[in-house]
């Protein structure tokens, strides 16, 4: 599928993925308003553009699509290449998680994307993954939960 550029008159621009070029335009995941397809810019050609920043990422499970596996790779990328970015690039960096998740069972806590990176980091669809991170602070948790799983 295709991934396009977004902008909304809030100032949000972000990256989404669509079905095609004549699919709706997603709602803004900063203020919810209707955005407008960027025209593809010629400048990414060859150089390589800054990925998107994290507090463009979908804040919510739904804006995930529920959690949808392609939506969610898109976004774990993106997060994982703006880390990279800001490792190389401190005066980029933002001082926060990236949330990918917090309504629902993750309202308590809400479900970062560096946590959903790392369970899914197993092969495991994001949605599984997500669940085992819901489960894991239901029970306490064993802080990280690393390598016991009999999954
Ligand atoms: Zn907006």
């Amino acid at each position: 599928m295709p991934v396009y550029d977004y902008a909304c008159a809030c100032g949000t621009r972000f990256e989404f993925m669509v079905p095609s070029w004549s699919s709706p335009a997603p709602d803004c995941p900063g203020c919810g308003a209707e955005t407008t397809r960027r025209p593809p810019s010629p400048a990414v050609h060859g150089r390589a553009a800054p990925p998107a920043s994290m507090s463009s990422a979908p804040q919510s499970w739904e804006g995930l699509n529920s959690g949808d596996r392609d939506t969610i790779t898109h976004w774990r990328r993106q997060v994982e290449a703006r880390q990279e970015f800001e490792s190389r690039h401190p005066e980029h960096r933002e001082h926060r998680d990236a949330i990918a998740a917090h309504e629902g069972r993750f309202e308590r806590k809400p479900l970062t994307y560096k946590e959903l990176a790392s369970r899914a980091a197993g092969g495991k669809d994001a949605s599984t993954a997500a669940a085992e991170a819901s489960r894991d602070r239901r029970t306490g948790g064993t802080g990280g939960g690393s390598g016991s799983d009999p999954a």
